[in-house]
């Protein structure tokens, strides 16, 4: 077996399995090696019964204390069983499981793993896991992997196929070179990989992951320094030398520019008129105003005859990009069209054959608007919403398409200046740091579930006064079903609260684009009042009649996260509000929660949330969507960034062959 090879020549890995893990995009053994755990299990020492938390994995030491009761509940063989410590008893049940009855005896005592609740006075666990004494000795100091699974696929299957591919972690071959493995003192690669997915502590599992961040950082590195060499000096094909209509559009706004907006509008002026192509990124917080700029730009260069695209990371947001240009800029007699994936095979002949007689002026959508059937005309300007990893691959993907376009990056993730830089080493800086001024900042509060009820009554007044709810579910890691489930239970929920005459709608990740834009329009046309959604809306979505923000389970997110969710409110002159229903009264949960609390600014933000987090906080902790290393995070790992930097800089001064790794580069990004 080589690293190369296709999946099922793993043993136990039959073609049906094989088609479950391609739809991981795992298609060989070393893809399935880079399939790294999303989180890990560990067992902790057994609790008193007494002092094990209620709706939480636990682990206890019990006796048996009654013999084993098998009962026939319809179709289902019911196991029960009691066992106690010295502090109180639980009672345990499995289903079909009989042959419990030979294993547990009165007298022995095991360890029980599983999920507390309290049904009536007695406390319950259902289906625990059971080991012996001894067994739990071992499994307490280990670190048990979680895999990102698809239906069918239980985390049994991978971890097994996974042990079963692991020898061949040696034959993965590190295309680091020698000196910088040195230098920077880097454990092997294939240690690295097989302490990932099997580490036996936490410290081993830092270490192993240190590496493989480092890696992800590195190439990421290596590919922007060909990206400068090739971009930076372009010469710019596309001068723009007239902003009448510009001008008149600015003028034309409800609002005057906010400072930021200015100089951000200003720089790229400069940019588009100057002698080398744009690669400008702006980075403003959320609500902060960027798509007016980007408006002004794309205006900019359609109007001197060119093309511009305007791409978002998702169809939702494309469509509400495409919606508020065409109102905007049709006026000026701009043509606008939407390209999705999901768009007709009829449409996109139709879009492809205007875009390339140059009938079309601005061209609206997601990654399909750089896919290699769509060819321009004259395309001048790319400016691409909400995704930081834009520039790399793709850029040099458009390049190919014709003469190099100006870019325009925008973004509402703060990165410290530090970072920025190298980050974004091929791109200059806008910082928009202010917000409209008629903008009344967002009131915040941190509460516990007991509040949803006044949260509710709170929600009604709002829509009496005409505006507009969202709700976040409880976030599911297990599938997006059970999300979708989730989510349509809620909004089922809400219905016995509210009157009828309240118009209460749900958005989940299942749902198709068709479905799914529907929706966000009818939220728009203020159709609907509430509208329960998972995270799906997390980034760009604007209807700044919407006031009231409630996220349940705020304790799940990632601070960043939470920032972006809030920000879908506060984005008009109202007055808007961000209830957090926290599940935990845990201190931690309460505290990190806080700074959200206390702060609108997500610089701010951050920072905080750096310094909060400890080794191992990596895990469930999320950043906002976009930027998303496999495994880095560019704040929690800022160290390890900058190591290489240090080490590209290191190559640099060497005259080390990039053109050797450039070359390579396919296999890791
Ligand atoms: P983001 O920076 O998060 O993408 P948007 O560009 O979506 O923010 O803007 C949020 C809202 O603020 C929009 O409704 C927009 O019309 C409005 N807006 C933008 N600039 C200004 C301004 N200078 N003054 C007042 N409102 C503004
Ligand atoms: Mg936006």
């Amino acid at each position: 077996m080589k690293p190369e090879d296709r999946i099922d020549s793993i043993k136990g890995v039959g073609p049906k399995t094989a088609a479950l893990f391609e739809k991981l995009k795992v298609n060989t053994v070393e893809d399935l090696l880079k399939l790294y755990p999303r989180n890990y299990l560990s067992y902790s020492e057994p609790v008193d019964i007494e002092a094990a938390e209620i709706g939480q994995r636990v682990a206890i030491k019990a006796q048996i204390q009654s013999y084993v009761d098998i009962k026939r509940v319809r179709s289902l063989k019911l196991v029960t069983c009691t066992v106690k410590d010295m502090t109180g008893s639980v009672k345990l049940t499995w289903f079909n499981s009989p042959f419990l009855k030979q294993m547990f005896h009165i007298g022995q005592t095991f360890v029980f793993v599983g999920n507390l609740s309290r049904r009536n006075s007695q406390l319950t666990m259902e289906h625990p896991e059971y080991y012996t004494i001894e067994q739990y000795e071992k499994l307490i100091a280990s670190l048990q992997p979680v895999y990102p699974l698809t239906e069918g696929l239980s985390n049994k299957m991978v971890t097994k196929a996974v042990k079963n591919a692991l020898p061949l972690a040696d034959c993965l071959e590190d295309l680091v070179p020698e000196v910088v493995r040195e230098k920077f003192s880097l454990i092997p690669l294939g240690n690295a990989v097989a302490g990932v997915h099997f580490p036996e502590n936490m410290e081993q599992l830092m270490e192993c992951r240190n590496r493989l961040v480092f890696d992800e950082f590195f190439w990421f590195l290596v590919h922007m320094r060909q990206m400068q060499e090739h971009t930076i000096k372009a010469e710019n094909h596309f001068r723009i030398k007239d902003f009448t209509v510009a001008d008149a559009f600015i003028q034309s706004l409800p609002f005057s520019l906010t400072k930021g907006q200015q100089e951000a509008v200003d720089s790229i002026k400069k940019d588009l008129s100057g002698n080398t192509v744009m690669n400008r990124l702006i980075q403003g917080d959320v609500g902060s105003g960027k798509t007016a700029v980007a408006e002004i730009a794309l205006l900019s260069v359609v109007k001197n005859g060119y093309q511009a695209a305007f791409m978002a990371p998702t169809e939702v947001l494309a469509m509400q990009h495409f919606l508020g240009v065409k109102k905007d800029l049709e006026p000026f007699g701009v043509r606008v069209e939407l390209l999705c994936g999901s768009t007709k095979a009829a449409e996109k002949r139709r879009i492809y054959e205007a875009l390339a007689a140059g009938g079309i002026d601005i061209l609206v959508g997601t990654h399909a608007l750089i896919q290699d059937k769509v060819v321009y005309h004259n395309l001048a300007l790319v400016i691409t919403d909400e995704q930081h990893r834009f520039g790399v691959r793709q850029r040099e993907k458009l390049s190919e398409k014709g003469e190099e376009p100006h870019v325009l990056v925008m973004s509402a993730t703060p990165i410290p200046r530090t970072l920025a830089i190298i980050m974004y080493g091929d791109l200059d800086i806008s910082v928009m740091k202010d917000m409209p001024a008629s903008r009344k900042p967002i009131k915040n509060c941190v509460v516990g579930p007991k509040y949803r009820p006044t949260a509710y009554k709170f929600m009604l007044n709002q829509i009496q006064e005409g505006h507009q709810i969202y709700i976040i579910c409880p976030m599911v890691e297990a599938s997006e079903n059970v999300e979708a489930e989730n989510v349509i239970e809620y909004q089922e929920s809400l219905l016995d609260y509210f009157p009828k005459e309240v118009k209460i709608s749900y958005l989940h990740g299942k749902m198709t684009p068709d479905e799914k834009n529907q929706i966000m329009q009818n939220f728009a046309e203020q159709k609907i009042d509430i509208l329960v959604s998972t995270t799906v809306i997390e980034v760009g979505i604007n209807n700044p009649n919407a006031t009231v923000m409630m996220i349940e389970n705020a304790e799940k997110f990632g601070l960043a996260q939470l920032h972006q969710l809030r920000g879908r409110v506060g984005r008009g002159d109202a007055q808007s509000y961000c209830i957090m229903l926290c599940a935990t009264d845990k201190q931690e949960a309460l505290d990190r929660l806080n700074i959200l609390n206390q702060s609108n600014d997500g610089f701010f933000i951050a920072n905080e949330d750096l310094k909060m987090r400890g080794p191992g906080d990596f895990f469930g902790v999320r950043q906002s969507g976009d930027m998303l290393f496999q495994l880095g995070d560019i704040y929690a790992n800022a160290d390890i960034l900058k190591k290489a930097n240090d080490a590209v800089s290191l190559l640099t001064k060497e005259q080390y062959p990039f053109d050797t790794l450039y070359e390579r580069k396919s296999l890791v990004l």
